[in-house]
């Protein structure tokens, strides 16, 4: 649900700097990025297809691998490249990175598009009335990249190496000690260009040989010393099916899909630094082989968000799916962006947390705590109250016949929003029996306990007061009944009502109206709050109480809760009504996130 709209302020305020839109900021006032650099490069459709036909300032990319689900720290990069384009008028193309058939999958695919359009993005954009749409796969180029590597090798920039993957290993040498030379390094460009040949047309097994970019093998940076740039791989691709066996080296294709799609600002997270280099040799390249136009696509990078208590590697959750520590990638404790979701997450609270953690180029830790704070937030101004009881023990009124007649019940209600009056008011009954959270009782209250116990007296919200006289205990001496008067013409909202002054106020629902519910109350899933770093076994530190399933009563406006639906359970904190499981038949509600920061205490 929205709140209604408040008058917009008069200027949008304005967004913190950081290095990176002080570089976009410097290059557009440069004009770096010129109608030229718009206009396309010699014979290429698909570059035409992304660049040729509007004018767009900058434009960044977000480019997934389909192997897994999006997590919170895809969301970083989402938000920031999606975002700069939103702010300078450019576009941002979501682009698979295909380049890995054998680990990807049309599943990943559609939810990774799935994912991005419920964070309220999207890659269209609209110049001049021209509307354009930039959702772009690695595959796609696949044909490109191919002509681009048999350029490298007429050139002189690219052998075939028939060495094993241990020999190239070996001779690529470490920090310590420059690299050998293959023995394949010196073969003529018509012999590369005939066993490349060879490889795209199957006549080679897996693994027999590679394509290697030919640079410098003393290189004090390793990955200039001849990296790989296609491998043989006989594996159905869920794009191009059998169409190639061999496919090109993510360092590879990664550039070529940004200079096609004509990427002014390609950020990427700070492990890359080190590829910057090859990134542009391969482009300087290709440009200088009239393959590509100048200026090219520059890269920068940012620091990846790592958020305390969860792990955020794409193969660690898989693990987590696999090994049935959780149940799949959507279950509320996982930090994938389905998962955040389903736990009642929205796209404001996501985007918050992204602007507010903001982008730095040096590594830190954001408390998982930030995370929940900016969901509390958004919730907070616009989720809808309800009471709930999560724990409940029966509270009788011993003198409700005398007073208000055997039988009867009364109408109380409350707003729906403290602060939003527009949304109205909801109604629910009190009887001569309701239900009380079971910790709101003590026999012998501890000091500053100012809640139910014999003797005192306390309101129940937006009710009546009350006076507690004692509890009825089974055997073992477990409460079965609490036991209370009602405290004449003390109805919230009567005139005198506050005439009886209380130190305590409990949340309740009537046993006459209440519903039941199912409340499953989520925990951090680590009790660590790096539980992977330092190539630690993370799957030691999982919260064996991570996942706590009740029984709850909640309050009958709940009953037309649709799945999705968040709300304020009073005193208790943020609830979503489950996006699988809730139904009008059975209510389900996950806990989104407490009222306070709670963790640890
Ligand atoms: P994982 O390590 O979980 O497998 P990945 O980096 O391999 O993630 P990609 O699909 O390649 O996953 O990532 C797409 C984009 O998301 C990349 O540009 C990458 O830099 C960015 N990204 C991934 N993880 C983070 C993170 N923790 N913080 C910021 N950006 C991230
Ligand atoms: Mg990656």
């Amino acid at each position: 649900m929205s709140s209604p709209a408040a008058n917009p302020p008069a200027t949008a305020p304005a967004k913190p700097s950081n290095f990176l839109r002080q570089i976009i900021e410097h290059d557009l006032a440069q004009g770096t990025y010129t109608a030229r650099h718009w206009g396309g490069s010699p014979g290429d459709a698909a570059h035409h297809a992304a660049g040729a036909s509007d004018p767009a300032k900058i434009r960044t990319r977000f480019p997934p691998e389909p192997n897994g689900y999006l997590h919170i720290g895809h969301a970083k990069s989402i938000c920031l490249n999606f975002g700069l384009a939103r702010d300078y008028g450019g576009v941002c193309h979501l682009r698979f990175d295909d380049t890995n058939p054998e680990k990807e999958d049309q599943e990943y695919v559609d939810a990774i598009i799935d994912t991005v359009h419920w964070l309220g993005l999207d890659w269209n954009a609209s110049f001049n009335g021209v509307s354009s749409t930039h959702l772009y796969q690695a595959s796609d180029y696949f044909d490109f990249m191919y002509r681009a590597a048999e350029y490298l090798i007429q050139a002189g920039h690219a052998y075939v190496d028939e060495q094993s993957a241990e020999e190239i290993r070996i001779n690529r040498g470490d920090f310590g000690a420059p690299g050998v030379d293959s023995p394949f390094r010196n073969r003529t460009p018509a012999e590369n260009l005939a066993r490349f040949r060879e490889m795209r047309d199957g006549g080679h097994e897996d693994g027999a040989m590679v394509l290697r970019a030919k640079i410098d093998m003393a290189s004090p940076n390793i990955n200039l010393r001849d990296p790989a740039i296609y491998r043989i791989r006989r594996a159905t691709h869920h794009a191009t099916g059998d169409k190639w066996c061999i496919y090109p080296m993510y360092t590879f294709a990664h550039p070529i899909e940004d200079a096609l799609e004509n990427i002014t600002h390609s950020l990427c997270t700070l492990e890359f630094e080190d590829q910057r280099p090859f990134y542009d040799w391969l482009l300087d390249r290709l440009c200088e082989g009239g393959l590509l136009s100048t200026p090219h696509p520059h890269q920068y990078e940012f620091a990846r968000l790592n958020l305390t208590y969860v792990v955020t590697s794409k193969r660690k959750l898989a693990a987590l799916v696999y090994d049935h520590k959780v149940k799949g990638w959507d279950d509320p404790r996982m930090p994938t962006i389905v998962g955040l979701r389903r736990r009642g997450y929205t796209p404001e609270a996501i985007q918050l947390f992204a602007e507010r953690i903001g982008v730095t180029k040096s590594d830190s830790w954001i408390d998982y705590s930030t995370l929940e704070g900016c969901l509390r937030e958004t919730l907070d101004v616009s989720a809808p109250r309800a009471m709930a009881v999560l724990d409940p023990v029966k509270l009788v009124l011993t003198n409700w016949d005398a007073v208000m007649g055997a039988g009867a019940l009364d109408e109380c209600s409350a707003p729906v929003h403290p602060h939003l009056p527009a949304l109205g008011r909801r109604s629910f009954k009190i009887g001569k029996e309701v239900w009380i959270d079971r910790s709101d009782f003590e026999e012998t209250p501890p000091k500053g306990f100012f809640r139910l116990f014999p003797g005192n007296k306390v309101r129940l919200k937006y009710g009546h007061v009350i006076e507690c006289t004692g509890a009825t205990r089974d055997a073992a001496g477990k409460v079965l009944e609490v036991h209370a008067t009602l405290v004449p013409d003390t109805k919230s909202g009567t005139p005198g009502s506050d005439a009886v002054k209380v130190k305590g106020v409990i949340t309740w629902v009537a046993a006459a109206d209440g519903i039941p519910a199912e409340v499953r109350l989520y925990d951090r899933l680590f009790t660590e709050a790096q539980p992977d770093a330092g190539g630690k076994e993370f799957l030691a530190s999982l919260n064996p109480n991570s996942l706590k399933v009740i029984q709850a009563v909640v309050e009958p406006s709940l009953a037309n809760a649709k799945a999705d639906d968040k709300f304020q359970f009073e005193r208790h904190g943020y609830f979503v009504a489950d996006r699988v499981d809730h139904s009008g038949a059975k209510s389900v509600f996950n806990l989104a996130v407490g009222l306070k920061d709670s963790w640890g205490k």
